[in-house]
This record gives C-alpha cells, structure tokens and sequence, in this order.
C-alpha cells in the first residue's frame, strides 16, 4: 500500500500542471499516468496556440517538457491505471491495476475525455484494419490511398486536412448540411483539392474481406430523395467529438447529462472535500490544453491549502 498527501490521475496538461504547482508548493504528489501518458494532445501533430511557442511546438515535446517540469519539482509517476475508487471516508483510496492500494488525503482527477464512436459493430470488427480515431497516430498507413473522416467539427476539419498530406483522397463525411468547425478550419478545408465533402451524409456499416475496402453511406436519410450507396475507402476515421473519462468516480462525484465532472462555479471543487477535477474530465465547453493547465494549476493551489488545513 502506497500512502501519499496527494495524487492526481492522468497526465494531460492538467495533471502535470497540477504536479508542477503542487511540488513548487512542498507537496509533491504521486501522478498516475493513465492509458494515454502525455493525455490526448499526443494523437496531435504541432501545437501552435499554447502560449510561448510563437513558432508552435511539437505535441509530444510539449508533454514531455511539462513531464520533466512536473518532476523537477517532485512528482513522483507511476505507468499504471486506477480501476477503482473509494472516497466514502479518508484517507481517500484508489486501487490500481495491478491491486497496489493508494491511500491519499487529496485527489486530482485530471483523466480527460476520449474520443467518441459512431456505435457500429464494423467499427469494432475493423479496429486497428482500417477504423482509427486519430489520423496522426495512423494517417502513415494511408500514404497515397483513400480515407474518410467522420464528422464536421474541428477536430474533423484538422484530421482531414492533416490527412490529405499524406492521403490520395479524403472524403469528410457529414450528417447535416453544413460545417460546425470554426471559419478557418472551414476554408483549410474547402480550399484543399484533395478533400471532398459529403454532406447530409451518414456512414451506416464498413465492409471489406481483409480490413476496410469501403464505407456505406446513406444521403439525406429519412427524406425525400435518400439513398443508400458504398464508397470504396482504405481508411475510416472517427472524428464526432469526445466523452469525458468520469466513469471511476460516478459513485462520488456529480456529473452533467453527459458524465462531465460538475465543479462549484470556476473553481476545481467537486464537493467532495479535498478531491478536485481539472481539464478535459471537467470541461466540455472549451477543451482547451491551455484551460486544462490552467485548471491543474487550481486544483494544486486548492490541495495545498487543503492539505495544510488538515495537517
Ligand atoms: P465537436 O463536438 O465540435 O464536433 C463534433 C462533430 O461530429 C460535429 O460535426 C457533429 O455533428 C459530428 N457528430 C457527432 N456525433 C455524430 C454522429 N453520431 N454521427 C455523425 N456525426 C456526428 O467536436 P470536436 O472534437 O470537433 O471539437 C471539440 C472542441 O475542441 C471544440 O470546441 C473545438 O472547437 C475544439 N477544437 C479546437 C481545435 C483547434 O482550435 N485547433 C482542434 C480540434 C478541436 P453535428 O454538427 O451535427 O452535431
């Protein structure tokens, strides 16, 4: 059994902030990685609106940095994942993968969302043959071929603008009739040759005998003129938006209808003394890396003084 004064699940650029803010503080805490170390901003490419980089930075070297940062001043970090919870009564407790049993005073969920699939049973029949939901953790595989990206937000536009770098052809499927993503995605988008959209379309299966050969797809379904009809694709991306990762710690915490963490107005709070939720898990208006350090920041500032307070 491991006891600590602090720990923080997950390591997005809200757990290392927290980790870089609680060390400073004298409070160095026990960090677990999680499934994804470095948190979703890895599956990116260049990040070019995180303060202080007027040139962008690479996403990988970015995380790496505030890992460094975050254990300079400390944090000590497990590779593990956390499978169970119990915060009825303190020291808090959280068990991890292996059985290993934390016991700490102060918790920081900085779990994040993962992204979001359509439900298809292809999808799973295809996984890792075609299906992805990140294009720069897989577009190599499709050099000079065909794809689709599903969705019309910015993480679609960017996916498929990424992917027709590398890609022959990149179909960019979407249900409604116009783009949600902001306007310049939007016209990276529509000024690239290689990207045709499909709007008022929905992907309803995949098919093909050794991976994804093609897509089914049916246009303005349930109206007048619909139709059902395959587009031969080599690659199928998901790109329709995110769910956050609150599900260790429903029986605790209050979430939205969409399972986001609920916090006491702008602060990490989550009514649970001592146990703050900061980043993606928290946050489904502005998803930021940049909102999320910001709130790891908080949620430190918030233990410290817990902590203290409780010595
Ligand atoms: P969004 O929620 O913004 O967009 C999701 C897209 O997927 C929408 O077009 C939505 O369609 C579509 N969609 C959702 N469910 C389905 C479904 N079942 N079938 C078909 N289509 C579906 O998510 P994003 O991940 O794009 O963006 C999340 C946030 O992150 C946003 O705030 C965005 O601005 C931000 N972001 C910013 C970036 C940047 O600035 N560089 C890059 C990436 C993201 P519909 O419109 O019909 O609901």
């Amino acid at each position: 059994m491991i006891q600590t004064k602090l720990l923080v699940i997950g390591s997005g650029p809200a757990g290392y902030s927290a980790g870089i803010y609680a060390g400073r503080a004298g409070i160095p805490p026990l960090l677990i990685e999680g499934i994804q170390p470095g948190g979703q901003l890895t599956t990116t490419t260049e990040v070019e609106n995180f303060p202080g980089f007027p040139d962008g930075i690479d996403a990988n070297e970015l995380m790496d940095n505030m890992r460094k940062q975050a254990e300079r001043f400390g944090t000590r970090i497990l590779s593990n994942i956390v499978t169970k919870t119990d915060f009825s009564t303190q020291p808090y407790r959280v068990w991890l993968d292996d059985g290993q049993e934390i016991q700490s005073k102060a918790i920081i969920i900085a779990t994040g969302a993962s992204a979001k699939y359509l439900g298809l049973p292809d999808e799973q029949k295809y996984m890792g043959q075609g299906v992805s939901a990140c294009a720069t953790c897989d577009g190599f595989f499709y050099r000079k071929k065909v794809v689709a990206v599903v969705g019309g937000g910015d993480t679609a536009c960017e996916e498929a603008t990424y992917l027709a770098g590398l890609a022959n052809k990149v179909y960019l499927v979407v249900r409604k009739p116009f783009l949600r993503a902001s306007r310049i995605m939007q016209e990276r988008v529509l000024n690239n040759d290689k990207i045709e959209i499909l709007f008022e379309t929905n992907a309803i299966g995949l098919y093909g005998e050794n991976g994804v050969e093609g897509v089914h797809l049916i246009h303005k379904k349930g109206e007048d003129g619909e139709r059902e009809y395959d587009l031969p694709i080599d690659g199928f991306f998901l790109a329709i938006g995110h769910h956050p990762n609150s599900e260790l710690f429903l029986p605790w915490v209050k979430t939205d209808e969409q399972g986001y963490i609920i916090t006491e107005g702008d602060s990490p709070r989550t009514g649970i003394p001592g146990v703050y939720a900061a980043g993606d898990v928290a946050d489904s208006h502005y998803r930021q890396a940049i909102v999320a350090a910001a709130a790891g920041a908080k949620a430190a500032m918030e233990a410290e003084k817990y902590i203290k307070d409780h010595e």
